[in-house]
């Protein structure tokens, strides 16, 4: 696991400034769930962290080292997309073997982190398949799968449950907890769910308009929203 730490980062494109400057520290470890309304920032976040978009300004340092100018690949990171984003011609057990793969490690090595990557998340039996012969949740289950693989020290997760239903999105609530335990990396979780912040969180960061509004536990933000656009992010009473 590693500290997340941004600095005066901001991104733009052309005029619209989609993230005003911004200065966040993530500690070692922690679960910090992301909040706000659509299109305030939260994905641009995600990615710029995540080295799939560019600053227009700041820095950006993982474990204490400077990523700002370092490949997606370099920085110890892992996304899990929303839309699950899986290679469709490939098997379950490919799509999860890919980033290994791709990072040219050594096949029995493969074999076995897929193997245990798996069976940890209950898709010992599906190895075989085609995304196409799964359902949402297992599809959600095998990208989690492959975001792991490598053991990334920072997790970083976009809304990952919003396709699925609302029992699932139970059971995957106690899934990540569980994850986050087992993995012991740093996770970073986007939602627009209020009981999903409430529970999985150690610290939530709402987001409005591009801004970082407030930081802190739930239950201090949810008590003591520091204005509107917080406790309705949160859920605080009016
Ligand atoms: P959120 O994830 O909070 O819904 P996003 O980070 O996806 O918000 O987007 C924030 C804003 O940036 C939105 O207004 C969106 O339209 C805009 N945006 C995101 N990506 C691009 C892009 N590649 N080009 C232009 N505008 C973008
Ligand atoms: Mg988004």
């Amino acid at each position: 696991m590693a500290s997340v730490s941004v600095s005066g980062l901001a991104k733009s494109f052309g005029d619209t400034h989609v993230l005003s400057p911004t200065d966040l520290t993530i500690e070692d470890g922690e679960f910090v769930v992301i909040v706000g309304p659509s299109g305030c920032g939260k994905s641009t976040l995600l990615r710029l962290i995540a080295g799939l978009e560019t600053p227009s300004a700041g820095r950006i340092a993982i474990g204490g080292r400077d990523v700002t100018d370092a490949a997606p690949a370099d920085r110890g990171v892992a996304m899990v997309f929303q839309s699950y984003a899986l290679y469709p011609h490939l098997t379950v057990a490919g799509n999860i073997a890919f980033p290994l793969k791709v990072a040219g490690r050594p096949k029995h090595e493969i074999a076995e982190r897929v193997a245990a990557v798996a069976a940890s998340l209950d898709l010992t039996d599906l190895l075989d398949r085609k995304p196409r012969a799964l359902s949402g949740g297992q599809r959600q289950r095998v990208s989690i799968a492959r975001a792991i693989v490598r053991q990334p020290k920072v997790l970083l997760l976009d809304e990952p449950l919003s396709n699925l239903d609302s029992e699932l999105r139970v059971r995957m609530r106690h899934e990540f907890a569980r994850l986050h335990q087992q993995l012991g990396a740093t996770m970073i979780y986007v939602t627009h769910d209020q009981l999903e912040a409430m529970t999985l969180a150690n610290r939530i960061v709402v987001m409005a308009k591009g801004r970082v509004e407030q930081v802190g536990a739930p239950l201090d933000l949810y008590a003591r929203p520091a204005n509107l656009a917080v406790a309705k992010a949160i859920g605080s009473p009016a």
